[in-house]
């Protein structure tokens, strides 16, 4: 079965996959010549038969799937990041890490047995760069130790001051402050793991180029994916902010309009001011001169950017009665037209309770 057809040069490690065709080439002076074909088995068994390599060529290694061929010992696995696949067998080497998730299928089974309808781009379903995920992530643990030091160091200055009866409320609201910090950090970790586990496909795209005066990051929804773009001038901290707003998408505190895959009606100021509170957390420079993520407030971050001055200062959700989402834009001096309402996309649809239940505000 054949949909579509890419073509990648040697070395490369464009991913294919089953049903894609690859031929791989080089150009010299004859014109192009073909250095490798391969054919798989719908699991990613190489049709041997069928599978041309050209001698004078380097091997290409990136195979099926685009992963790289494991040649070590003969045993031609593959290596997806997470785990490493077996074509030969369809299993995996090790258990699913959210086989708890599955637990109708097998542990080892690769994508629940259809390679036709699923695929498994890297064992998780956070997809992209996924390294400057984990990054972030190393990062986050890295805060919480030194903010744990450096909350130790307080306390007993604390203690010290104390028993001299000397004041200590500031010191006490920077042990407070650090606290609210270790707390961001712990909920952004918490998130992403959401994320990881989530059926909703995340893709961190670090390859974004930010438009000049325009944001250096924006979650979009493409494809069927939500598209988390962060410039990668724009540093972990700006991948902390944009992946708030991929975890408001997967609780339904916002939504993305279903035509240009941009922000839709629930995307309101508090949904910015959560953001950037998790933006603060690492690395709080990045906002001035504020100590603690509580200074960001609505206003706050209104004075960021006029852009986010035409956001609904409410709380909207995927909960939020259509009298109450029309109220909000109303507040702002827009209107909305709620018959053209549908087209907004969520990963919880409305409930149908909120279209009927109209009720306006006085
Ligand atoms: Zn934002």
């Amino acid at each position: 079965m054949l949909t579509s057809s890419s073509v990648h040069y040697e070395g490369s490690a464009l991913a294919v996959y089953f049903g894609d065709v690859t031929i791989a080439h080089t150009r010299n002076t004859a014109g192009l010549v073909v250095t490798q074909t391969n054919d798989y088995y719908p699991f990613g068994l190489p049709i041997t038969p069928l599978g041309y390599q050209n001698q004078s060529s380097n091997i290409n290694d990136y195979k099926y799937n685009g992963k790289e061929l494991q040649t070590e010992f003969g045993l031609g696995w593959m290596d997806y990041g997470w785990r490493v696949y077996d074509p030969a067998t369809s299993r995996w080497s090790s258990v699913d890490p959210l086989a708890d998730k599955y637990f109708n299928i097998s542990p080892y089974a690769y994508v629940a047995d259809n390679p036709v309808i699923f695929l498994d781009p890297d064992g998780r379903v956070i997809e992209g760069d996924v390294n400057r995920v984990n990054n972030l992530k190393e990062r986050g643990n890295s805060i919480k130790e030194a903010e744990g030091r450096r909350q130790g160091r307080l306390e007993t200055k604390i203690s010290e001051r104390g028993a001299a009866g000397k004041n200590t409320t500031r010191l006490e609201r920077r042990v407070s402050n650090s606290r609210e910090r270790v707390e961001q950090v712990n909920e952004a970790l918490t998130e992403i793991k959401s994320l990881e586990e989530s059926e909703t496909v995340y893709h961190v795209n670090s390859d974004y180029t930010a438009q000049s005066g325009g944001p250096d990051g924006e979650t979009t929804y493409e494809g069927g994916k939500v598209m988390v773009n962060v410039a990668r001038s724009y540093g972990l901290h700006g991948l902390a902010h944009e992946l708030k707003h991929a975890y408001q998408f997967e609780t339904g505190q916002l939504d993305f309009h279903n035509k240009t895959g941009g922000p839709g009606l629930l995307y309101d100021i508090n949904d910015e001011v959560a953001a950037f509170q998790r933006q603060f957390a690492f690395k709080p420079s990045s906002l001035g001169s504020i100590s603690s993520a509580s200074e960001i407030n609505a206003r706050f971050v209104q004075q960021l950017d006029a852009l986010y001055m035409s956001l609904p200062r409410a709380n909207l959700n995927v909960n939020t009665g259509l009298g109450d989402i029309e109220w909000a834009y109303k507040h702002l001096g827009r209107t909305i037209n709620l018959i053209n309402l549908n087209p907004v996309t969520y990963n919880q649809t409305y409930k149908d309770a909120n279209y009927s239940n109209f009720t306006s505000k006085p």
